[in-house]
Order: C-alpha cells, then sequence, then structure tokens
C-alpha cells in the first residue's frame, strides 16, 4: 500500500499558516464568502428584475467569482482558523 496525502486542489500547495505553519489552508475566507453571496443575490436579481438572460448572468457570475478569489486572495487555515 501506498502513502497517499490528502492535498487541497485550488494549488494551496506550498503555502503554510501564518499562525500555526499548518500546511491546511485553503482559499477563500469570510469576507470572500460575503462576497459571493452578494453577487449571486445580484445574479439572481438580474434574472428576475431586469430579465437579462440566465445564460449570460450565469457566465458573467463564474467570471466574477473567478476574479473575486484572484484579487482578494484570501485563505484560511483548516486546523486554526487563521485567515489572511
Ligand atoms: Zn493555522
Amino acid at each position: 500500500m501506498s502513502e497517499t496525502e490528502e492535498r487541497p486542489q485550488d494549488g494551496a500547495a506550498g503555502r503554510l499558516c501564518p499562525r500555526c505553519s499548518s500546511d491546511h489552508v485553503r482559499r477563500g475566507g469570510n469576507r470572500t464568502w460575503l462576497i459571493f453571496i452578494a453577487l449571486i443575490v445580484l445574479a439572481v436579481a438580474a434574472v428576475v428584475v431586469v430579465h437579462l438572460p440566465a445564460g449570460l448572468v450565469a457566465a458573467a457570475l463564474v467570471v466574477l467569482i473567478v476574479v473575486t478569489h484572484l484579487v482578494l486572495g484570501e485563505w484560511t487555515c483548516q486546523d486554526c482558523g487563521a485567515q489572511w
């Protein structure tokens, strides 16, 4: 049997928590999730209220979520809960 190590899938390898030096970190923090929720609410409003095409809004939403991740660059430690 070979040793298999669980690794985060989103390029977190090599990142360490500044507080506890754990490598169990993942992208995204509270601020990132708040913005995601706001974006989803806006997207639903755009379809329901402004009657924009749902496909277009969904595509824009995906792009905005990726951009938000890249711009904020927030990380969360899964061991001690630190966010930076
Ligand atoms: Zn930590």
